[in-house]
């Protein structure tokens, strides 16, 4: 296995009828969470990805795992919760990229999520852990779940790939600051946003950002800057690796998952920095260019095309 990773997947509705929920009477339904999109752009780019949680014992349930399961998925950690009903939101996109979420995931089967449901083995036969700030806003439990798994992580020699994801409606500021710094200091690669990381530090300046993440203890900060592209900050290097142009974005939600899933590919593949950052660009500005959260994430065909690289070696 090359990759874990752990969080929420819900069953998304979205409004078919009107674009707005109040008016809507018919709604599309399809799955949706940060860490299977991440999933998701893994398995397309031909790499084995594990993703544990819980879904409810429950029919909504049940299809988003074989749902998962179907995109290439190991699901073999995943538990089925009796007690908990499987999380939903609606999505209202009202416009272009004026898109509206309601939540209906207080209590859902992956909140109930806890130490104790990590299985150390598993979890050990992976080079990389994938963790976002979206699980440890869920509950209590699954906060502990987080903290437990990077112990676990540290412990058997995978490397922690940590995206803030800040979703402000899940907790408050104060509490989100915390505990995203807490994590930042435990991660070795982290992929924030720069509103994120003027949220966590007070800072607007990427350079002055991508700096305060290298002293909270990562060794590599990439630092997301939408479609301009994206910073790389180590320890000896710092540079800007600029994104793809696109003619028209189509869909931006997701781009963040599939720049997250570049990035990963590209440090499996054991690229120089800088070619792992244009990779996730590339991988991000594709995730623009259809309908929905994962579905533009390319195979290795589509990405070297889009790529214009002459022959797939180097990708
Ligand atoms: P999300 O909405 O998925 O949470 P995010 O805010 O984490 O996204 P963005 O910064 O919007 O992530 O996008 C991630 C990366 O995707 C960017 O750094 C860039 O490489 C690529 N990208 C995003 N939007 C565009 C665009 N319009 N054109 C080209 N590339 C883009």
């Amino acid at each position: 296995m090359d990759v874990v990773t752990i969080g929420e997947t819900m069953v998304v509705l979205t409004p078919e009828s009107s674009p707005l929920m109040r008016y809507a009477h018919s709604y599309s339904r399809k799955f949706g969470g940060a860490e299977t999109n991440v999933a998701f752009g893994l398995t397309r780019l031909g790499h084995q990805v594990g993703w544990i949680s819980k879904v409810g014992d429950d029919e909504f349930g049940k299809s988003l795992l074989s749902f998962v399961r179907g995109e290439g998925v190991d699901v073999s950690e995943v538990k089925l919760e009796k007690t908990a009903q499987t999380g939903l939101y609606f999505k209202e996109v009202r416009s272009g990229d004026n898109v509206r979420v309601q939540y209906y995931r207080k209590g859902s089967a992956a909140s109930t999520m806890s130490p104790s449901d990590l299985n150390e083995a598993y979890i050990a036969k992976a080079k990389y852990l994938h963790i976002t700030g979206i699980t440890p806003a869920l509950s209590e439990s699954c906060y502990e779940t987080i903290i437990r798994v990077i112990e676990i992580a540290k412990a058997n020699g995978l490397k922690i790939v940590f995206d803030p994801n800040l979703r402000k409606k899940l907790w408050s500021e104060e509490q989100a600051r915390k505990v995203l710094l807490e994590i930042a200091a435990l991660a070795d690669i982290i992929l924030p946003g720069v509103d994120e990381g003027t949220f966590m530090f007070g800072e607007t300046d990427p350079e002055t950002l991508g700096q305060l993440f290298l002293d909270q203890g990562a060794q590599v900060v990439i630092l997301k800057t939408g479609a301009k592209g994206a910073y790389y900050f180590t320890k000896d290097e710092m540079q800007f690796v600029p994104g793809f142009k696109v003619k028209t974005v189509i869909d931006p939600v997701g781009a963040g998952d599939g720049f997250a899933a570049g990035v990963i590919s590209g440090l499996l593949d054991e690229l120089p920095l800088e070619e792992v950052v244009k990779r996730a660009n590339a991988v991000g500005a594709l995730a623009t260019q259809v309908v929905g959260d994962f579905e533009g994430l390319p195979d290795r065909e589509e990405l070297r095309q889009f790529m214009c690289e002459p022959t797939g070696e180097d990708i």
